[in-house]
């Protein structure tokens, strides 16, 4: 990684710099790349869980539906594995840390994440999309309301939730069910304003969140790539720092600021 990142020269940090600071709505759509630099295993590619143990079933949100109380006590069973172990344990890095320096900088006005890690809040970013879930909420199915898993009772399975009794499953998103109408809702008022993506640690090659990037880039607006790998982006973005994002977008955010400041004296 560190190789990579020394590779990337100190002016493509400076033209990236210079192209967020010149945009009026930058936003970033961020991925697995951030939590594999917390320690989270992916779930695709080179030592990924789904690639060690095969793809889960496509229809997951269906068997939940067929079977809440059976999906609930399998989910249960898995506290510990290889999934959930690491994301407890797991902490921000400096990545999402930068991320939230750019925000309260007030240069960056959303992320929208596909991490369901919670790594983004933790961290205190505020203007945020988590558009596959959390891992550490727990939502209605009826009304969208979330609540901590720890403040849900599961002494009976399923839970009902609190305010409107409705069946409750994991906020993580799961395969085929849809995204939450709140979330798709505010990813896309919030990415119809922007002028420029930050692509950190995704290909993007996954939908609907890969449309929200796209999209701006289609609008003419501007497309950044920080990827320790090229995507299938690259060749559409104006500038792809190969790195990891824990280097490098504290390595761009450092820059950035001290360009602002110098604009501003
Ligand atoms: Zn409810």
């Amino acid at each position: 990684m560190s190789e990579s990142s020394a590779a990337v020269s100190e002016l493509e940090i400076l033209e990236a710099a210079d192209m967020i600071l010149e945009a009026d709505y930058p936003i970033a759509l961020t991925g697995a790349g951030m939590s594999v630099e917390s320690g989270i295993p992916p779930f695709r590619g080179p030592g990924g869980l789904w690639t060690k143990n095969g793809e889960p079933p496509m229809n997951g949100f269906q068997i939940f539906m067929a079977d809440p109380k059976r999906a609930w006590e399998a989910r249960l069973a898995r506290q510990h594995d290889e999934l959930y172990a690491p994301l407890r344990t797991a902490r921000f890095n400096p990545g999402h840390q930068a991320l939230v320096e750019l925000e309260q900088m007030g240069v960056l006005r959303f992320v929208i994440t596909q991490n369901i890690d919670d790594l983004h809040r933790q961290a205190g970013q505020q203007e945020l999309a988590e558009i596959h879930g959390n891992w550490s909420l727990i939502r209605c199915l009826e009304c969208g309301s979330r609540y901590p898993w720890d403040t849900v009772s599961l002494a009976v399975l399923p839970p009902r939730c609190g305010k409107c009794g409705g069946l409750m499953k994991s906020d993580t998103v799961a395969f085929g069910e849809p995204i939450p109408p709140d979330v798709l809702k505010l990813c896309a008022e919030r990415s119809a304003l922007a002028d420029l993506v930050i692509l950190v640690g995704t290909s993007a090659t996954v939908y609907p969140a890969a449309g929200f990037a796209l999209q701006v880039k289609e609008r003419g607006g501007r497309m950044i790539e920080i990827n320790l790998y090229e995507s299938e982006l690259t060749a559409q973005c104006d500038i792809s720092l190969r790195g990891g994002s824990a280097v490098m977008m504290p390595r761009l955010t450092a820059v950035l600021a001290k360009k602002r400041r110098a604009a501003m004296a």
